[in-house]
């Protein structure tokens, strides 16, 4: 083919015929997991908009008719629909691969935030009741305006957010668990650990200087965490199966491992939140394992950063809570979670999640299937 892929090659819109060519028990686990519907649509462009359809989309024949592939947890009931024409809308604000350089408004507006509260938080910013925890390259705050009874923020020693290695990956993990032990120290019944991270304004960062937070929460964790446990408690009740080993053994089977180098089990969801979702597991960890996430998180990042051009992404690491006993039915079924997703162009006015991902399903352009070649490709091993 002229574009150099491979006709063969998978793509999210073969899903139903790859899933079909499974061996046996992948393909049951496949069907077991995933309600996948393919819908075509159509539509009937009148003459005078082709030559803006060709050049926006690259063909008029592929906006007549459009294979839509629909993909739903069946236990979690995430879903998303994938479409990928829908990255070449005009203002789509969609991630560019490989850019040149990046445009110098998004370097001022890094550069012009210098001198925030984050570039001195042993001034500017609360302590916990505890104190801070300072690590090689990050250090601790309070959150000012809470968001649980332990929410407090992880400060980057650099300013600019997109200025990432795997030590300061690896010293985050580290500082937030410490900060975890600490507030634990004080209250031993908050218990659920939540560690999110907010790059960029477009993935809902208040401030530019590089941050991620922590939370910890007494009887429940936060609330899609819960669904997931619930939902590995009923698949593991109703099929005797184990929820989490299987989603990573399909996404295996499928090709859409993304970590050939590391223990942590990385795919490529089929069911991303947003864009190029990579959901890594850690079975048989705990919360005090978190450094085992490190460097498979990093990799992720380093590849995001790099070749796919991302900017702005969220990230959020959770697991089994901090001393499971008799009355936390389910915990044990959980490994560590760690959720990748790109939030698109910083600069694009236009949002990328709308009335279909608050209330629906989440739209997603990009395809698994390459996000995890590209992963896989670009491995440092
Ligand atoms: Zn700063």
């Amino acid at each position: 083919m002229d574009d150099g892929r491979d006709a063969r090659e998978a793509t999210i819109d073969r899903l139903p015929e790859l899933i079909a060519a499974l061996p046996e028990r992948e393909r049951a686990l496949a069907e077991r997991l995933f309600q996948v519907v393919v819908t075509e649509g159509e539509i009937e462009p009148p003459p005078g908009m082709e030559p803006w359809l060709e050049r926006t989309f690259g063909s008029v024949a592929a906006t007549r008719h459009q294979r839509i592939v629909r993909v739903m947890n069946r236990w979690t009931f995430e879903g998303a629909t994938f479409n990928p024409l829908r990255s070449r809308r005009p203002g789509a604000g969609t991630t560019s691969a490989t850019p040149a350089a990046d445009p110098p408004e998004l370097r001022q507006r890094i550069e012009g935030a210098r001198g925030d509260d984050f570039c001195q938080p042993e001034t500017r910013t609360p302590a916990d009741s505890f104190g801070r925890v300072r690590g090689a390259q990050t250090v601790t705050a309070a959150n000012v305006a809470k968001a649980d009874g332990w929410h407090s923020v992880a400060i980057f020693a650099r300013h600019d957010p997109l200025a990432l290695d795997e030590a300061q990956v690896s010293d985050l993990l580290t500082t937030a668990l410490e900060w975890a032990r600490q507030a634990r120290q004080s209250d031993p019944a908050a218990r659920h650990f939540f560690l999110l991270w907010n790059c960029l304004w477009r993935a809902g960062a208040s401030l530019i200087h590089g941050h991620a937070q922590m939370t910890l929460s007494h009887s429940m964790a936060h609330a899609r965490v819960e669904g997931q446990r619930a939902a590995a408690e009923r698949y593991h009740i109703e099929t005797g199966g184990d929820f989490f080993s299987d989603l990573a053994e399909v996404h295996e089977a499928l090709g859409l491992r993304t970590t050939p180098a590391h223990a942590v089990a990385g795919f490529a969801s089929l069911t991303p939140v947003k864009e190029r979702e990579v959901t890594l597991l850690a079975f048989g960890a705990q919360i005090q394992d978190l450094s085992r996430m490190a460097a498979p998180l990093w990799e992720t990042l380093r590849v995001a950063l790099g070749v796919m051009g991302v900017r702005s992404f969220n990230v959020a690491l959770y697991g089994p809570p901090f001393e499971v006993n008799e009355s936390m039915v389910g915990w044990s079924r959980v490994p560590l979670v760690a959720r990748f997703v790109d939030r698109g162009a910083p600069l694009s006015p236009t949002s990328d999640i709308a009335a279909l991902e608050l209330f629906g399903s989440s739209v997603i352009s990009s395809d698994p299937f390459d996000v995890a070649r590209t992963l896989r490709a670009n491995a440092a091993l």
